[in-house]
């Protein structure tokens, strides 16, 4: 995966939950700027420093100063629960009930786990497409999940200090 797609979560001073941001503006508010820690690594991958040592992506950062965010949009954190939510469990190739869901590029040929790539699907039309694309399977996809993704809105009321975009 190349880590210019990763996002990291951030969280305000108080825990309240902010806008996701890349993981060089991450690493940046945390390593370069001390503006934010971090509160959970993916044990998995290490990257190196300029120094050649080694250091755990960020996976959530809190911010250590509170900022001041009155209301922020943002997309909503994929999951497949929600993919299914978004597309009111419709089979994206039949129209019927769907319980499933696909990735529309195949996991297996580097397909992500994102919206975009996402549709729901009942179980016989996922088991008969199988690890192909709806092309070289001959299933249209019924209606364009890469127009939707899911949009959340937070509220703030905090006392204000300082105040920061996080994209
Ligand atoms: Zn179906």
């Amino acid at each position: 995966m190349s880590l210019a797609l990763i996002q990291v979560r951030v969280f305000n001073a108080s825990y309240e939950e902010l806008s996701p941001t890349t993981l060089a503006n991450a690493i940046k508010l945390v390593a370069v700027q001390g503006r934010a820690e971090v509160i959970e690594a993916d044990e998995e991958q290490l990257m190196l420093t300029a120094k050649g040592e080694p250091f755990l992506i960020p996976k959530v950062i809190r911010m250590l100063e509170m900022l001041r965010v009155p209301f922020v949009y943002s997309d909503e954190y994929f999951s497949k629960h929600g993919v299914l939510k978004r597309d009111k469990h419709t089979c994206g190739y039949c129209g019927k009930a769907a319980t499933t869901h696909d990735h529309i590029l195949p996991k297996s040929r580097g397909g992500l786990d994102t919206w975009e790539n996402s549709i729901s699907a009942c179980l016989k039309c996922n088991q008969k497409k199988a690890d192909r694309t709806p092309e070289e399977a001959n299933m249209p996809i019924l209606y364009a999940p890469d127009k939707w993704v899911p949009q959340r809105i937070y509220f703030r009321s905090d006392k204000p200090r300082r105040r920061k975009k996080t994209k």
